[in-house]
């Protein structure tokens, strides 16, 4: 590494409200954020498939399917 280059860019560690962390290019040697990639359902889908599969729970449920 040729250290003059790009003196500020950094390495920096983001941490997520989640608690997730992870790596990104930054000014700053840390960032915080209220959502990532890891949480956010735009990207994981999870919260609405969990809660679709709630529905289908409660309809198996109901009708006693299974
Ligand atoms: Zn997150």
């Amino acid at each position: 590494m040729k250290p003059n280059i790009h003196p500020e860019y950094k390495q920096a560690t983001v941490t997520c409200a989640c608690g997730n962390t992870f790596k990104t290019g930054s000014t700053k040697e840390e960032l915080r954020v209220e959502i990532c990639s890891e949480c956010h359902p735009f990207f994981t889908g999870k919260q609405k498939l969990v809660e679709r599969g709630g529905r289908v729970e409660k309809f198996k449920k109901k009708y006693n399917i299974d």
